[in-house]
């Protein structure tokens, strides 16, 4: 049997940031601002994801710097029924273009206010239908449970980590919320993204930008490249812990990354396995053998500081698949 790789061990990254807010909504730093900083960090891309504003950012592109053409769209609940903005429900969905090239941005429509899961079903196919892919964001900031994401059609991603949430106390990171959407069928694949505002300054602990990123890889730092890999699922998402590769060899899949004192493999059901060691001791690599039962399986990485990464979410049944 070949080895089937999900993650090349040789394959070229890129990091990126799929969740930021610039002053074009109600981000403190400009775009530029954001360019700068971020890049000196490491980041390649950036999906400026504004609040019901959807813009290009072009000319910050260039050979080591891309920027995603997206939107953060919202769609609250009436006012009259919840009159306290605290504890009124709201969807908030990203959405990236996959082929910006003479699209009329302006023209993009943002929802229609009407709270319901038809409403947000339609709004969603779509944008869809338009060629964008679709990202549910934050559940716990937006004051929704099981019933409101579970009923949500054709949308591509979920936040399993927001940052600018974890800051604001509010359960940023949410795996248990990615696994109901797996195990009622959803075939989501998982982001890290911050959602920055930067409201603190740089360098301030509750700066909220550099905290969730997601790491694409792609042949090069090209637009189309880089929404193919969204696409395709070359993408993983975390705080810290990097993820070198992720393969099957034999009835095995097999992960290398860099040193974690937890390793899990999380499946549909309730029997997972893991790898655990002493804090100050390390793994960097683990190999769980798959019996074709798991129905999905996804590997969580837990590193010394407490800091997670996450692959996205395979069926078995492709995995052990010998095409
Ligand atoms: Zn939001
Ligand atoms: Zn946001």
């Amino acid at each position: 049997m070949k080895k089937k790789i999900l993650l090349d061990p040789k394959g070229n990254w890129y990091k990126a940031n799929l969740h930021c807010h610039c002053t074009v909504s109600d981000g403190e730093w400009t775009a530029e601002e954001i360019k700068e900083r971020y890049q000196e960090k490491g980041y390649s891309v950036i999906a400026y994801t504004d609040h019901m504003d959807y813009r290009r950012h072009t000319d910050l592109d260039d050979e080591s710097f891309l920027t995603i053409g997206a939107f953060e769209a919202n769609i609250d609940a009436p006012a009259d029924e919840y009159p306290d903005w605290n504890t009124r429900p709201v969807y908030h969905l990203n959405f990236y273009d996959i082929c910006p090239e003479g699209r009329d941005c302006a023209a993009v429509p943002m929802p229609e206010q009407v709270y319901t899961v038809e409403n947000v079903n339609q709004y969603i196919k779509a944008r869809k239908d338009e060629g964008f892919l679709c990202c549910y964001n934050h559940p716990w900031w937006s004051v929704q449970t099981y019933e409101d994401y579970i009923p949500l059609e054709n949308v591509d991603f979920f936040e399993i980590y927001n940052h600018g949430c974890e800051l604001d106390g509010l359960y940023g990171y949410a795996p248990q919320a990615y696994d109901e959407l797996l195990r009622t069928g959803h075939r989501m694949r998982c982001f890290a993204t911050d959602d920055n505002h930067d409201r603190s300054p740089l360098g301030d602990p509750r700066n909220d930008s550099f905290g969730g990123f997601t790491m694409i890889q792609a042949p090069e730092l090209r637009y189309d490249a880089i929404i193919q890999a969204l696409q395709n699922g070359h993408t993983y998402a975390s705080m810290g812990p990097l993820i070198h590769g992720l393969y099957m060899e034999e009835n095995r899949l097999v992960i290398e990354c860099s040193p974690v004192e937890n390793i899990y493999l999380i499946t549909q059901g309730r029997d997972g396995q893991w790898l655990r060691v002493h804090p100050g001791e390390s793994l960097t690599r683990a190999e769980f053998p798959l019996t074709g039962n798991e129905g999905y399986v996804r590997i969580q990485l837990r590193d010394g500081r407490g800091l997670y990464a996450n692959t996205n979410a395979y069926d078995v049944k492709e995995l052990l698949s010998q095409e």
